[in-house]
């Protein structure tokens, strides 16, 4: 599993969110709370959550209606929904999965339940983030223990430019535009511009360092990451 995900808390009650949130962050996850629909949506905008911990009674719109609209958007559709309800009748939690939820959890629950559901949806939802290492030549990168090397040397990645990086290696040698880039690493954000892409090309290719050549800008096309870089060019970037 990837390092801290994102667990959005949609919870109108402060107490309880406080609860789930200190678990949560006690066990490697980051919560983030919002209180009713409308603030879970402005947080969902922002930037899209690992997995989405949604109260079944909430004021405005219920956890029914907005599960249903999260899947109905191609944005938030593959971001994981759990089901916290307080009923344990089963013609709600039909609904509710009806609705495109994932699982439910009835409360009260435990913190070693909730955690064991919250990673079930994770490894079914998001293969990609379970144990998972690529290496392209001597380029390594470890899904699992978020690590990346070079030659065996460890290097320093961010958090952005290691998904980039992840996503360059397996899908290596093919070029990918920005807009391609944006939709895949950033999970098809409408707020963030394409530029944005460059700026994180251009720290990746410094954490990579001699490496950095393996990262090619294809003029007019967008990025490729390459084994087949030119041996001059190496040679010629270590004299
Ligand atoms: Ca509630």
């Amino acid at each position: 599993m990837k390092k801290f995900p994102l667990v959005l808390i949609v919870e109108d009650e402060p107490a309880i969110a406080e609860l789930i949130a200190v678990n949560l962050r006690h066990n490697g996850f980051t919560p983030i709370w919002a209180e009713d629909g409308e603030a879970a949506q402005r947080e969902l905008n922002a930037v899209l959550p690992d997995v989405i911990l949604l109260d079944w009674m909430l004021p405005g719109q219920s956890g029914l209606q907005l599960a249903r609209k999260w899947r109905a958007d191609p944005r938030s559709k593959s971001v994981p929904i759990l089901m916290l309800t307080a009923r344990g009748d089963e013609p709600d939690k039909v609904a509710g999965l009806d609705a495109g939820a994932d699982d439910y959890i009835t409360k009260p629950f435990s913190t070693q339940e909730m955690l064991a559901r919250i990673r079930a949806v994770l490894r079914r939802r998001a293969p990609e983030q379970v144990a998972d290492s690529v290496s392209i030549g001597a380029l390594q990168l470890d899904a699992g223990t978020h690590r990346v090397s070079w030659q065996g040397a460890p290097l320093k990645v961010g958090p952005t430019e290691f998904k980039l990086l992840h996503y360059l290696m397996k899908h290596a040698e093919r070029v990918h535009s920005r807009a391609q880039l944006l939709d895949k690493v950033w999970g098809d954000h409408v707020y963030i511009e394409e530029r944005t892409v460059d700026v994180h090309i251009k720290r990746l290719r410094e954490a990579l360092g001699s490496a950095s050549t393996m990262v090619e800008t294809v003029r007019g096309a967008g990025y490729r990451l390459t084994a087949q870089v030119d041996s001059a060019k190496l040679i010629a970037a270590d004299a």
